[in-house]
């Protein structure tokens, strides 16, 4: 098998954040999908890769630690993954337990917002129902909440109605910096990867300081395959990752089989003439 065509899945969520599944449960998934190695980056916690790691192990599956850091960047919201950390790394705890201490005052602002905008009352609590972890309530449980009291159809259908930023139950949240998570991340021994470049909404000059401020900092990395671009992105940003020597990264970014854009294991090899950022990890 090749560097290129090996089935790495290094981008998805479990219940210890806004996954469905249990560590446990993602891991058959995976296996039962054809992934060659596996990666779990619940988001801003570290907490389930024990279980993850050993869940994989006994599948006999490759097993890289991951997480899903959150951070502000003018303005805008931008998730960093960093991948084949220490997750027993002091500081990158602290970071992660500080960057997570805002979100249940956050869900609480979103609930008072839902019901004196838009007359959707009890959110909170009924969002609590999906939890896993009490540290991390997410928009992602309240979609599956409002979906449930027929708010919307579906998940990504409440997004576009009350959760994206400019609609009722949008709370603006101040995350970790840039240079908070690509500096714990790298401190954990880790590689920093800027998560779904496609989906932030940043001009190109942005983009441009962006992705330089990122690898200044130490990022070596970006996804280019993933559950959240399109086919045409796939290649947009293997192009990218050239120009700027970026190694390339893939992952489905699963969380829930209900509404999946791409299911775990599942999605297109590489394009030719990618880095991948697994070349230093394995031998092919
Ligand atoms: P939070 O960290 O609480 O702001 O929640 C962000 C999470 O919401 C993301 O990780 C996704 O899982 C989910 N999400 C964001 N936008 C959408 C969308 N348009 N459709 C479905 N899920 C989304
Ligand atoms: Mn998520
Ligand atoms: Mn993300
Ligand atoms: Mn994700």
């Amino acid at each position: 098998m090749s560097i290129l065509t090996l089935n790495a899945d290094l981008h998805s969520h479990s219940t210890i954040s806004d996954g469905v599944l249990t560590p446990a449960a993602l891991a058959e998934r995976a296996k039962a999908n054809g992934v060659d190695v596996w990666a779990l980056t619940d988001h801003d916690e570290v907490s389930g890769i024990a279980a993850a790691r050993a869940a994989a192990h006994e599948l006999d599956m490759g097993f890289i630690s991951g997480v899903e850091i959150s951070i502000t960047w003018a303005g805008k919201t931008i998730h960093i993954v960093g991948l084949n950390i220490d997750e027993n790394n002091p500081d990158l705890i602290a970071g992660l337990a500080k960057t997570r201490s805002g979100r249940e005052r956050r869900a609480q602002d979103m609930a008072a917002d839902l019901a004196s905008k838009v007359g959707i009352t009890g959110s909170f609590e009924g969002s609590l129902k999906y939890v896993g972890n009490p540290d991390l309530i997410s928009r992602s449980h309240f979609a599956r909440y409002l979906v449930e009291i027929g708010a919307a159809p579906s998940v990504s259908d409440v997004f576009k109605l009350y959760l994206a930023e400019g609609k009722p139950g949008y709370v603006p949240h101040r995350w970790a910096t840039l240079a908070e998570a690509v500096s714990w991340i790298r401190g954990a021994g880790g590689a920093a990867v800027v998560a779904h470049p496609g989906r932030y909404d940043l001009s190109p000059l942005a983009f441009d300081s962006f992705f330089r401020e990122f690898k200044e900092y130490g990022g070596i990395a970006i996804e280019t395959v993933t559950g959240s671009h399109t086919v045409d992105q796939y290649d947009e940003y293997t192009k990218i990752a050239n120009q700027y020597g970026f190694l390339v990264s893939r992952g489905s970014d699963f969380h829930s089989p209900e509404d999946a854009e791409v299911d775990i294991g599942k999605l297109p090899l590489l394009p030719k003439f990618s880095k991948p950022v697994w070349e230093n990890w394995l031998s092919a």
